[in-house]
């Protein structure tokens, strides 16, 4: 039997579990997935993190230890630092192995390897060289697994376009769909933008995108936009932004805005998440001066499902009498329709 590996369903699993599920199966390891979220997995992370951490960070440090209950030989906890050129990601996955290591004592032996485009040179990194000769000490076979991994990657990546979501592609669930949204024949057509963690976790999100499916909304999310078109949206800014998902949330906006015939977006966001803060800033800024409508839902432990569902549906209702009454503008925001020059 090969060693085990617990990876936790939670942060850049959404992103890239595909790529290491693949390089670990090609070098023989067997792969144990944390259970979905739930309010177990919530509150044991609640428990250990800091106070002031986002949402996310609780939810992983959660499932890592529901992973240390199952007898996996290894726990793998990449530290991403950066995934292209001239960006970074936030600073809490760069501290993250060490952050596990100091608030959950007693789990089992991390895998950690340094995810830095900078320093990756050559056909296949140094570094996954040495995440693979934990495994084998034939570097052919780890030649081999990193490119099938890649490959499947790029796969993933075309699949995501198309109007997958991630977990229809890991588990082969289907892929019948080939349109770009989560829904067709639908009264409205939504952006949905946020991090793939807050976008695709169902029990953080509670289930957001089944919700307004369930609204006859026809969903687009922040992870449906190619590079170029990303990159499209990020010519509005004056200055660049060094955050790579900040740059994928305020690039789909703004392509959204220029390009795409949305009638709202939502804005998913994690409660102590600085980046965000600044980056949802921008987007509400841009999104009012334009006169167009959004709705922010900010996640976090206490968030509850009663509410979130009232401002959906305010926020539905209102974009459906817009369109009804032909109404270039009747907001959640600023000037009301029948007083025009009063701020509500
Ligand atoms: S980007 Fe925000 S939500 Fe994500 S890990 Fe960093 S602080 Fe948390």
């Amino acid at each position: 039997m090969g060693i085990k590996i617990g990876i936790p369903r939670a942060l850049l699993y959404y992103d890239y579990f595909l790529f290491w599920s693949t390089f670990f199966e090609g070098l023989g390891a067997e792969i144990i997935l944390s259970p979905k979220t739930n309010k177990e997995i919530l509150n044991s992370g609640i428990k250990a993190a800091v106070e002031e951490t986002c949402l996310p960070v609780k939810v992983f440090m959660g499932h890592v230890q529901s992973l240390a209950s199952q007898k996996v030989d290894y726990l793998f906890i990449p530290r991403y630092v950066s995934v292209e050129p001239r960006r970074f990601l936030c600073p809490k996955f760069m501290g993250l192995p060490y952050m596990i290591k100091q608030l959950i004592p007693g789990i089992p032996p991390a895998l950690n390897v340094d995810i830095d485009i900078r320093k990756h040179k050559g056909e296949v990194p140094e570094e996954m060289y040495r995440l693979g000769r934990v495994f084998t000490f034939n570097p052919w076979k780890i030649r081999l697994a990193y490119r099938l991994a890649l490959e499947n990657q790029e796969s993933f990546k075309n699949r995501m376009l198309r109007g997958l979501q991630p977990e229809e592609i890991f588990f082969n669930r289907t892929d019948a769909k080939t349109t770009r949204t989560l829904k067709q024949n639908s009264t409205l057509r939504l952006g949905l933008i946020g991090h793939s963690y807050n976008l695709y976790d169902r029990y953080i999100n509670m289930d957001i995108i089944t919700k307004l499916q369930g609204m006859g909304a026809e969903i687009v999310t922040s992870k449906m936009f190619s590079d170029r078109e990303i990159n499209q949206g990020l010519k509005k800014l004056q200055k660049d932004i060094f955050w790579t998902f900040g740059k994928e949330t305020i690039g789909s906006a703004y392509y959204l805005l220029e390009n795409a015939s949305v009638d709202g977006i939502i804005l998913l966001v994690s409660f102590a998440c600085g980046p965000d803060s600044l980056i949802m800033d921008l987007i509400e800024r841009t999104y009012k001066r334009a006169e167009r409508p959004f709705l922010t839902l900010v996640l976090d432990e206490h968030s509850a499902e009663v509410g979130v569902i009232t401002r959906l549906e305010a926020f539905i209702e209102m974009l459906k009498w817009r369109k009804q009454k032909n109404e270039s503008y009747i907001p959640a925001h600023g000037k009301s329709v029948d007083c025009p020059e009063s701020p509500i």
